[in-house]
């Protein structure tokens, strides 16, 4: 079969994260007959300097024009003093947007060989742990309604949180497909004690799992109860949905947990197959150009992009296998490395996990 893949490196470190990915997916290619074909496009500050807007109309049409989208990492301290709507970010959000894409999976995952990078107690990680955050993309509050005015002299500003049945009903779609496929166990997360908002996101959660994935059990948890029992069990959690604010918040938390942001994929879906895969971390600016990246979050992307945008389960599984090979013959980056391991660079990390492919 032929793909044809999207490539956004974006900034700082972005180009050699993406290299090593693209090296890792010819690799896999290869040795399963299949043919990958990338285009890259630029966005972010690179996009920014060479065509003066973080989202060329080009980039969007050959993302929309692809079968599926691989970006590395936007932003640096060249374009820090722009003024927000032309800032490298927007270039991101103005892609998801584009592309329809309103749903983000985070898998945060702690692997054995690595568990003593985590921040938490050794018996609380001693199995590894594996949390998927599914988080509402393009709704709630990042993009409701907002305003600022003047009131008895004193200025003031506010956001809107705002969720509509069918904007729930497609993140509980893409969250029971997940449930579905691992434990039938799904965690929803809201604040419905005390938001109106919430309240529909929860009766919403229920009668849409209810009547479309009766297997799977929806439990639902408060948002300060999930931020405390991410650090004081975190192996009790499988799937956890969750809207646009709430998911931003705790998919970072979940991630510390595993102790390494060089380690963490994320992949953002809507409704057809097509989807932008990246890492979770951003463009890491003070250690660009130096050989020294992790490149292993922006592989897993590329990996989560065979599984999930072409249904390439095998593919996937010997790009993670390759990964946990490499790890526990104790190659590291400088971000995971430990007395005793041998510190390779970017360069190297991702040849190592190619030869074992
Ligand atoms: P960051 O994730 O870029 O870096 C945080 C720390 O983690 C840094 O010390 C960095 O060196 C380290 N780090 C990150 N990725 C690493 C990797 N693969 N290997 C080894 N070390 C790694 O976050 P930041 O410093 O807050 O932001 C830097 C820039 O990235 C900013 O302009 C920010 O807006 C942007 N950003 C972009 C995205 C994105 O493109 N999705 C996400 C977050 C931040």
């Amino acid at each position: 079969m032929k793909y044809n893949i999207a490539v956004l490196p974006g900034d700082g470190i972005g180009p050699e994260i993406c290299a090593g990915a693209l090296k890792v997916l010819k690799k896999t290619g290869e040795k399963f007959g299949h043919e990958f074909s990338f285009t890259e496009l630029p966005i972010g500050g690179a996009a920014i300097d060479a065509y003066g807007t973080p989202l060329p109309d080009f980039t969007v049409e050959g993302c929309l024009a692809s079968d599926s989208v691989l970006l590395g990492a936007v932003g640096g301290y060249k374009w820090d003093k722009l003024p927000g709507d032309s800032r490298p970010e927007k270039g991101l959000l103005g892609i998801r947007k584009a592309m329809g894409l309103y749903s983000n999976i985070r898998p945060a995952k702690l692997w054995k060989s690595l568990a003593a990078a985590s921040p938490l107690k050794s018996e609380l990680v001693k199995d590894g742990i594996e949390i998927i955050i599914v988080r509402e993309l393009i709704g709630g509050i990042y993009f409701g309604e907002r305003g600022r005015g003047e009131e008895n002299g004193f200025e003031y500003a506010w956001d809107t949180e705002k969720y509509s049945v069918p904007e729930i009903e497609r993140i509980a779609r893409i969250a029971c497909e997940l449930a579905m496929k691992r434990g039938k166990k799904l965690v929803s997360v809201d604040k419905a004690n005390v938001l109106e908002s919430s309240r529909l996101w929860r009766r919403t959660m229920h009668e849409y799992a209810a009547k479309h994935y009766p297997e799977v059990q929806v439990t639902d948890v408060l948002v300060d109860n999930m931020a405390m029992q991410i650090v004081k069990n975190p192996a009790q959690f499988d799937v956890v949905v969750t809207s646009n604010i709430f998911g931003d918040i705790l998919s970072d938390e979940a991630a510390q947990v595993t102790g390494s942001i060089g380690m963490l994929a994320s992949s953002s879906l809507g409704d057809g197959t097509r989807g932008l895969y990246e890492p979770i971390h951003g463009s890491a600016p003070d250690i660009a150009g130096q050989d020294v990246a992790n490149p292993i979050a922006t592989i897993l992307a590329a990996a989560m992009m065979l599984r999930d945008s072409f249904s390439l389960s095998a593919e996937y599984g010997a790009i993670v296998a390759a990964i946990e090979k490499v790890l526990d013959e104790g190659y590291r980056t400088a971000d995971i490395y430990s007395e005793g391991c041998k510190k390779v660079g970017c360069r190297e990390m991702a040849q190592l996990i190619c030869d074992r492919i």
